[in-house]
């Protein structure tokens, strides 16, 4: 089952269970608008090229749009379309006055000079320029895009309306990013696992952790839950994967991936085969890469106890059914990994107010907020007796049609 798929079933049984008007229903599925733009750039030997660029604005009832602009060759107009709709209810469930977008230009990133992505990335600012804006619609990195690219957006965007930092997040920190914004989402990871853990009477040290990915969210999950005394003992990446039953030295694997750009070789670990990292024996699974990674075909052998969704989509509809039936937890990727969204709310309310935060406190908003969700999530799962990922999409539809509601329909 795709992403929009997937999403749009759980939306569904959300609103089923809430018992949404049908009329609210079908207007929170339809997106708020579609953008499809052609961006023509000469390429730096003079020949022109032709890019199509979308952006998919769901839903504004909350406030402006928010989601990331990712580069990509399979950027495709369904799954834009579920993206978007997914950062709805994931700003819905942290609660950030936010509603939901994505966009993305169907080209590949590792193809193009740096000044070809330049000159792609004003292209497309040019065409869009009328329909973002900080209190419009947000853009924020996402695959193939970094702080640089949402630098040339700002930078192209104020040409046209004066300097507007807050019309990106995940921006260099010289031109008004936060402090801490690239290790929040992994950072969000740990602080929603251990609300997670503590509500079963359980810490993150002792515990041991199997981690699927070791890029930015991954290594950042690791680090923290190393410093947390927990033992991570079983990482992969692209290039591989490794397992140590004692724990693996996640600062010494640190520089050995920086140094040599793998995992394979460490002499802390042994190798092992990528596939096997899922079901190897852990109390708690980190997917961290890919969507779809559990299946009908792997839920089975599953042997961790929690699952805590930091890749978007990793479970699909059979894995979640099997590994329920198991009696594994799931801690849903609406909510698992909203700490990079939370912390680029608090990037925009920083531009807004024109004043920096420390990192401390970013850190201990995010925490508050990450622990809030939860709380809220449980409540809505014990309320309508259902599990934490229908918890989490209860929480959040209902907020945006309440919302929508009290905005009124009349035109
Ligand atoms: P990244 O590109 O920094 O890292 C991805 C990691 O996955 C890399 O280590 C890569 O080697 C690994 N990987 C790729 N294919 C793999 C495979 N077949 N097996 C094992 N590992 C594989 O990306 P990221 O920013 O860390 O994002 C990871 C996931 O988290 C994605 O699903 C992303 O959508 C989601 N996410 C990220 C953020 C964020 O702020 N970065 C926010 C929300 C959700």
């Amino acid at each position: 089952m795709n992403a929009l798929a997937a999403t749009t079933r759980n939306f569904r049984q959300a609103a089923r269970i809430l018992g949404l008007d049908s009329k609210i229903e079908n207007s929170l599925l339809i997106p708020f608008r579609e953008i499809k733009v052609e961006c023509t750039i000469p390429k730096d030997d003079g020949t022109l090229v032709s890019y199509i660029g979308f952006r998919v604005q769901h839903d504004n009832a909350r406030g402006p749009m928010k989601g990331g602009i990712r580069f990509h060759p399979e950027v495709d107009p369904d799954e834009v379309n579920a993206l978007a709709q997914l950062m709805t209810w994931k700003t819905a469930v942290a609660d950030l006055p936010y509603g939901g977008a994505k966009g993305g230009i169907g080209c590949k990133p590792k193809d193009l000079s740096t000044s070809e992505l330049e000159r792609l990335t004003r292209v497309f600012t040019q065409k869009i320029h009328d329909l973002i804006g900080d209190n419009t619609d947000v853009p924020a990195p996402d695959m193939g895009t970094n702080a640089q690219t949402m630098a040339w957006i700002l930078d192209e965007y104020s040409k046209f309306h004066g300097h507007s930092p807050a019309v990106v997040t995940g921006k260099p920190v010289d031109l008004g990013g936060s402090l801490g914004r690239e290790a929040a989402t992994g950072r969000g990871v740990v602080y929603a696992t251990e609300a997670l853990l503590a509500e079963h009477g359980k810490s993150i040290e002792g515990l041991t952790f199997a981690i699927q990915g070791f890029g930015n969210v991954g290594s950042w999950a690791a680090r923290l839950i190393d410093e947390r005394g927990g033992k991570v003992v079983a990482v992969s990446d692209i290039t591989g994967a490794i397992k140590n039953p004692n724990g693996i030295d996640i600062a010494a694997l640190l520089k050995h991936k920086d140094a040599t750009g793998k995992l394979e070789d460490f002499g802390g670990a042994q190798t092992m085969a990528s596939d096997e990292l899922l079901t190897s024996e852990c109390d708690v699974l980190i997917p961290c890469a890919l969507g779809g990674v559990l299946n009908r075909e792997n839920a089975g052998d599953v042997k961790a106890k929690y699952i805590i969704e930091a890749a978007n989509h990793p479970t699909d509809p059979e894995a979640d059914e099997i590994l329920s039936k198991k009696g594994v937890t799931i801690l849903p990727d609406i909510y698992a990994n909203a700490g990079g969204v939370t912390v680029s709310y608090f990037e925009w309310v920083q531009n807004i107010q024109g004043f920096m935060w420390d990192e401390e406190k970013v850190n201990q908003e995010l925490s508050r907020y990450m622990r809030r969700a939860f709380h809220e999530i449980k409540s809505m799962s014990q309320t309508h007796s259902c599990n934490l990922r229908m918890g989490a999409f209860t929480l959040g539809v209902n907020r945006v049609a309440r919302a929508t509601l009290l905005r009124g329909w009349e035109a």
